[in-house]
């Protein structure tokens, strides 16, 4: 059996057929098996921080799965009373929860904004959230969600302006769920000033203010989190993805009195936290900024912009830092992406007409002179095609 019949015929049908199998992987590089390489600059979807087989998580995972791996929450560890110590230091919040992905941080968040005893939630319309059946609710996308109907009351979906905001915000409201910038949907920033405007707006209503830096956070967009570039201060953020650089794990991180919302028993995860996972976390941030990635972000995506900026098909291009959004002058997306594993680059389209560039935050000028040159070949061929 081939690895497309044993996917096709052993997976669950939930997700479509890969077009590759990897393999192995090291630094900015993946390999099939087939044994082609290519160039990862999706980099598992803005969650390879430190690129692949990073020395220090390796280490830090093989000695921490050779000490203690897991002992419950009934005990505390030291990796996660470090990785809290580091998360809190890092974002300015107060308490943290961890968990093991970016959908359970999500849930998390759900439960604290109950404990506020308002019934609404506000989301924005295209945004994304997770999959499981609360942030799924949260979830901007009717096709996402119109199979799993119904799914949790009360959840509205708003448009990603002020003025709509300020129509549905009210004494009702427990919370406003938003992603800085949304990820899947195409890395599309807010609108200028949304954040700072929606801080003030949910103040003087009593609604938390939760922010989604699954996807912005852990430098991705040249800051720790991306709220930190709009001079707010959030009452929760989720986080995820880059944190483990590749192990699973996730956070609400809850500022001020949001942090006391939960008590003793309302919440809980088996996994959540433990100390393996608590260990790549805390491996991964330190290198991160032992290394002084955060302005590699800046400086490398600065440099991505300005030599893609006028490659055929180019129309815009959006996101911060390493999360870059390609909008394109056609619906061309997936040409896009076969063209460019047919020359050995990664890279990934959310939508027809968009391209998602996120490489590991430890690229240099190799990497980025190499993922030019490909880019632009691949965006040639796409744009002669047909
Ligand atoms: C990936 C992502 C999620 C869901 O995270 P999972 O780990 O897949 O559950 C939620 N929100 C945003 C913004 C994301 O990018």
């Amino acid at each position: 059996m081939t690895w497309q019949e044993q996917y096709s015929t052993r997976m669950m049908k939930s997700a479509a057929l890969p077009s590759l199998e990897l393999v192995r992987g090291e630094g900015c590089y993946v390999w099939d098996s087939d044994g082609n390489k290519y160039l990862d600059f999706l980099a598992g979807i803005a969650v390879n921080s430190l690129g692949h087989a990073h020395p220090v998580l390796v280490d830090a995972v093989s000695r921490q799965v050779a000490t203690l791996a897991h002992v419950s929450n009934y005990f505390a560890t030291p990796p996660q009373l470090q990785l809290a110590e580091r998360l809190l230091r890092l974002s300015g919040g107060d308490r943290v929860f961890l968990c093991n992905s970016g959908a359970e941080a999500i849930e998390a968040a759900i439960k604290l904004a109950r404990r506020t005893g308002r019934p609404k939630i506000l989301s924005l319309m295209n945004s994304f959230h997770g999959r499981t059946m609360g942030s799924l609710s949260l979830t901007g996308k009717p096709q996402l969600r119109e199979s799993f109907e119904p799914l949790l009351p009360n959840i509205e979906h708003i448009n990603s302006t002020i003025d709509d905001l300020e129509r549905h915000i009210g004494p009702d409201v427990a919370a406003l769920v938003i992603e800085p910038i949304k990820g899947e949907a195409g890395v599309i920033d807010l609108p200028e000033g949304y954040l700072a405007a929606a801080r003030e707006l949910t103040s003087r209503h009593g609604v938390l203010l939760i922010i989604d830096e699954i996807q912005t956070g852990a430098g991705r967009t040249g800051s720790w989190f991306a709220f930190q570039q709009h001079g707010i201060v959030p009452d929760a953020i989720a986080v995820a993805k880059g944190i483990g650089g590749g192990v699973p794990i996730g956070a609400l991180i809850a500022f001020g009195p949001a942090a006391e919302l939960l008590t003793a028993g309302q919440h809980g995860s088996t996994f959540g936290g433990n100390p393996l996972a608590s260990a790549a976390a805390n491996a991964v941030l330190g290198e991160i900024e032992r290394a002084g990635l955060l302005q590699n972000a800046t400086t490398r995506g600065a440099e991505i912009r300005a030599a893609i900026a006028g490659l055929p098909l180019v129309a815009e291009l959006r996101g911060r830092g390493l999360l870059i959004g390609v909008g394109l002058q056609k619906p061309v997306a997936s040409a896009v992406v076969a063209a460019a594993a047919a020359v050995g680059l990664i890279v990934n389209a959310p939508n027809d007409s968009s391209i998602r560039i996120a490489p590991p935050l430890t690229i240099g000028d190799a990497e980025v002179a190499e993922f030019i040159q490909k880019f632009t070949t691949a965006l040639t061929a796409a744009s002669e095609a047909k």
